[in-house]
């Protein structure tokens, strides 16, 4: 069963607004408005009045296209979404960053298993299993690349190198790796997006760089 999650979105929406990466979530008389966060509420805005609406909204960048990662700072602009309470933002944050409210109350409680990147490189199959031949160094470097905050991914990376651990990327700030730290680079009340383990593109990042070396 999964945790609720409701604990996390109460105590950040004690105040009047917050942020969770790119999203601003403010408090209003008649329930809450979210915005992408470099935004503020106007009739400029296209309107939207359900969680539902989330799911279209996070799918595609300004420029139409598809975000395979939902984290990635391309969160499109030009929209404003209506809700009537803490739930549909639950579900609406969903759509926005997809299981990651459930993480971060895991993580409070600590009860957050946090995989090394080699782990999850070494259970790969097929045609990535071969990622884990990747060398610490172009590990490093591939991480720096699709992970670093300004432009790759705005999740904190909770995960070591391996289970010696080595840090993910020596090529990434410490407040990559640090939850009080607002990704976006800004200092407010935020929600953070946290990373316990490494996602498939990065694996496939890993492949990637690999396999020109491997050939034969
Ligand atoms: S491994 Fe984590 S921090 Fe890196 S791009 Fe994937 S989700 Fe983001």
């Amino acid at each position: 069963m999964s945790p609720r999650v409701d604990p996390v979105l109460d105590a950040a929406l004690d105040r009047d607004e917050c942020f969770i990466g790119q999203i601003a979530i403010r408090r209003r008389p008649a329930g809450f408005i979210l915005t992408h966060r470099a935004e503020e509420p106007s009739s400029a805005l296209q309107e939207f009045h359900s969680a539902d609406d989330a799911r279209e909204l996070a799918r595609f960048n300004d420029s139409g296209k598809y975000r395979p990662l939902k984290t990635a700072p391309n969160l499109r602009h030009g929209w404003l979404l209506k809700l009537p309470d803490i739930e549909a933002i639950r579900r609406a944050l969903d759509y926005f960053y997809p299981g990651r409210l459930a993480v971060l109350l895991r993580w409070k409680r600590k009860e957050l298993r946090i995989t090394p990147m080699r782990q999850t490189l070494e259970r790969q199959s097929g045609m990535y299993r071969i990622a884990a031949k990747i060398s610490d160094e172009q590990l490093q470097t591939v991480v720096a690349n699709l992970c670093r905050s300004d432009g790759g991914c705005l999740r904190t990376i909770l995960w070591k190198r391996d289970a010696a651990g080595g840090q993910a990327s020596r090529h990434l700030p410490s407040q990559k790796y640090d939850p009080a730290v607002d990704q976006t680079g800004a200092s407010a009340q935020f929600i953070p997006l946290l990373c316990q383990e490494a996602c498939n593109l990065l694996v496939n990042e890993c492949r990637k760089a690999v396999r020109p070396t491997s050939a034969g």
